[in-house]
């Protein structure tokens, strides 16, 4: 059995919401650039230059990626085998959004209560935690700060199996036409498919982290990744002015569900599609 103190949770977890916030993946910044190169509308030219610009900037200056810092989403793997001492795993990852968020002057953008009071937590917890327990006596820690002027826009259709296909297409671009160009694109694309309407929401979040140049292990899907990218990149929302280049990226995660379901949950991302992981 393995020890880790909960204190390099928290330090860890603090560096990542700074590294999250300040430096956009090289994935994310090489298919801007590809986007660039290959966006047809002169308008949506100028927006990506404008887009990648920022980028350059908030990495070399280490200043936020913009303004919206986003509600922390924490994807945890723990090893059956690792012992977390000196307290709880949620309350280390909450230290460690909160010191993170205050020392890099990130905005807090998180309220206690969703509905009536809607008062601000003033430190951004607490994050939103998967926790799921796996082999080993590592932790492995995900996260990705979630702007809400795309998830706002994010969807799930419950299908039925004979919707098949066609059915996920036609279900994933009324939710991308609905969005249009409010949730910041270029966008990055999370699909999950199956499961329940829950678990299919979580797939949809988890597929997001996967890098933008990595496709899904499966050939249907990771064709259908590349169909549902073509599909999107024809709508002629662009990069937020019109144009070709809609979204960077289709991720599709699926998982088993029932023989009446075809759950399908789609989480917009913008271009803004920060991510940071950690083994410990
Ligand atoms: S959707 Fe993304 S780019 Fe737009 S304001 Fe929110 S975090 Fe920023």
């Amino acid at each position: 059995m393995r020890t880790i103190q909960v204190e390099k949770i928290t330090e860890e977890v603090a560096q990542m919401c700074k590294e999250a916030a300040y430096y956009l993946p090289g994935d994310v910044y090489d298919a801007l650039k590809k986007g660039r190169e290959t966006e047809e509308s002169p308008v949506g030219r100028d927006v990506l230059d404008q887009i990648i610009k920022n980028a350059e900037i908030a990495k070399a200056e280490d200043r936020p990626i913009c303004q919206d810092t986003g509600m922390a989403i924490i994807f945890v793997e723990v090893g059956q085998d690792l012992h977390i001492e000196g307290g709880s795993l949620e309350d280390a990852i909450n230290a460690g959004v909160a010191k993170g968020y205050t020392e890099g002057y990130l905005r807090k953008s998180v309220v206690e209560e969703p509905l009536f009071n809607r008062k601000n937590t003033q430190n951004n917890t607490p994050a939103i935690i998967y926790t799921k327990i796996v082999d080993g006596d590592k932790i492995k820690i995900q996260l990705a700060p979630k702007g809400f002027g795309s998830e706002n826009k994010s969807g799930i259709k419950m299908l039925v199996p004979a919707d098949g296909v066609e059915g996920v297409k036609k279900a994933v671009l009324d939710i991308i036409l609905h969005a249009s160009c409010n949730p910041c694109p270029p966008m990055v694309v999370g699909v999950g498919i199956g499961g329940t309407m829950d678990r299919a929401a979580v797939l949809s979040k988890r597929a997001l982290i996967r890098p933008t140049n990595v496709r899904n292990a499966h050939p249907d899907y990771a064709k259908l990744e590349l169909e549902l990218l073509d599909l999107i990149n024809k709508t002629g929302i662009g990069p937020q002015l019109g144009g070709t280049t809609s979204a960077l990226a289709v991720n599709i995660e699926w998982g088993a569900t029932h023989i009446a379901g075809l759950p399908v949950a789609v989480t917009i991302c913008c271009h803004a599609m920060r991510h940071s992981e950690r083994v410990l």
